[in-house]
């Protein structure tokens, strides 16, 4: 784990991407590093790794200020839930946010956006296998909740995220989001995490997101939703 995992899935990546044919360099790795802390982080970083992703506002806060104190050019995704009253700092903290799904959110971190005078990306989160449990507008619903971030509120919406049900296959989710971002206009695609991130880019992934892999198991959590 560490180091050496990341370089193995950075190769991995780029194996995929020739065997399916897409360009190398075309998928960016998301490195999830939620959980651990700082020292486990920095030998990451000095791999060479730049593109991080945290589920938790707080988190972020506490952990990737000195980071980036350290580090030239880091960008960080929120990968996790939004309660509105995190929009100020998410915004402040975050190069690209994954998680807009409801109206909300998107207008507390237009407000935001606004105020702080940032423009960041965002991708809407899509609850793809419709669970009950989880984060995302409905795929039925994506198409014009994207329309309404990008008119009501100015939103630069770029990507579609999802995370697919745990015990299905992934193949059908992921072509299922692929076609929604061809129907929301939507360059990016973020989907795939450790167990699947092969699937996710032979299905077009435009950004995978691995923590476990390259940083081993997490203690723990509440699960992700
Ligand atoms: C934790 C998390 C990941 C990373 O999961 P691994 O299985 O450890 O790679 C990816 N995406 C989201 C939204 C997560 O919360």
């Amino acid at each position: 784990m560490g180091k050496s995992a990341y370089h193995d899935v950075v190769t991995d990546i780029e194996i995929c991407e020739k065997n399916n044919g897409r360009a190398g360099g075309e998928t960016a790795l998301v490195v999830v590093s939620k959980t651990f802390p700082g020292e486990q982080i920095i030998p990451i970083l000095n791999a060479g790794a730049r593109i991080f992703g945290e589920n938790r506002v707080q988190e972020a806060a506490a952990k990737w200020p000195q980071l980036r104190d350290q580090f030239d050019s880091i960008k960080l995704h929120l990968i996790g839930p939004l309660q509105s009253n995190k929009a100020a700092e998410a915004v402040k903290l975050f190069d690209v946010i994954q998680t807009i799904d409801r109206e909300k959110i998107a207008a507390a971190i237009s407000k935001e956006m606004k105020k702080q005078n940032k423009n960041l990306q965002l991708f809407v989160q899509v609850n793809i296998g419709c669970e009950e449990q989880k984060a995302g507008v409905l795929p039925q619903d994506a198409v014009e909740f994207v329309s309404l971030c990008r008119e009501k509120y100015q939103l630069r919406v770029t990507g579609l995220m999802c995370i697919p049900p745990n015990n299905e296959s992934p193949a059908p989710h992921f072509e299922h989001l692929r076609n929604l971002s061809k129907m929301c206009d939507c360059q990016y695609l973020s989907m795939g995490m450790s167990a699947d991130y092969k699937t996710a880019i032979e299905f077009g992934a435009s950004h995978v997101r691995v923590g476990s892999a390259i940083f081993g198991k997490r203690e723990a959590t509440k699960p992700s939703v």
